[in-house]
């Protein structure tokens, strides 16, 4: 395989993943020799990849790669490494350094944007709400494939709310919902972020994320759009 870029990429649970040309390959086994056997991150997902590299160690000096190679899945771009790197550096960021992790968040999204700003495909940061496209597969999926995007109002009050199918049987099967609206940590252009809490298996779950751009504190309209919502 001809290598273009190769990197070491920290997972969401902060294991070392190998990122060759965009595949990532999360580690295996511990060879005896030192060597490290790395196996792509869909192995024993639905898509069954059978393709894996040796590392030397854990670094970025190849020993082989595995005759199989990579089946047909969603390929990553650029931009999914750059955000697995800017969400290590966020989780670092925030128990070293003394400022508000809100703060922090803002900071390395303004960061992304602007490392990402000339790639094709990738919208340009909305200044009027009528600007937020929600067209775009990478904002109303999860992994490109399963739904998350669970509607979107797109008028003068907007209103849009995000939950996977596994979110809503889990809000489904729950015997008691907590509701939670909150504003300090609404995104810009957003007045609220809205938030449902199910109890389940006596275990909380945080999920269905509505946010609404033309929320007044006034109570009758208040009353109007929480009974919107549910
Ligand atoms: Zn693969």
């Amino acid at each position: 395989m001809e290598i273009s870029t190769i990197e070491i990429v920290n997972s969401s649970k902060e294991k070392p993943m190998i990122v060759i040309n965009n595949f990532i390959y999360h580690k295996n086994q511990d060879r005896k020799n030192g060597n490290i056997y790395c196996r792509c991150q869909y192995c024993s997902s639905k898509y069954q990849c059978p393709a894996s590299v040796t590392t030397e160690g854990l670094n970025t000096q190849i020993v082989c790669f595995s005759i199989k190679q990579h089946v047909d899945y969603p390929f990553k771009e650029d931009i999914d490494i750059k955000v697995l790197n800017k969400e290590d550096k966020m989780r670092k960021r925030s128990r070293s350094e003394q400022i508000p992790i809100r703060q922090i968040y803002r900071s390395e999204m303004y960061n992304l944007i602007v490392e990402t700003q000339d790639i094709e495909n990738i919208p340009k940061l909305p200044k009027e709400k009528n600007e937020i496209d929600l067209t775009n597969p990478r904002f109303t999926s999860k992994s490109y494939s399963k739904p998350f995007l669970l509607f979107d109002t797109n008028d003068k009050d907007r209103i849009t709310a995000f939950a996977s199918d596994i979110q809503l049987e889990i809000l489904a099967k729950s015997a008691r919902w907590h509701i939670d609206g909150k504003f300090k940590s609404c995104p810009n252009l957003y007045k609220q972020l809205y938030i449902i809490h199910a109890r389940l298996n006596e275990e909380m779950f945080a999920f269905n994320f509505l946010k609404e751009v033309c929320f007044k504190k006034r109570p009758n309209i208040a009353t109007k759009n929480y009974n919107e919502r549910l």
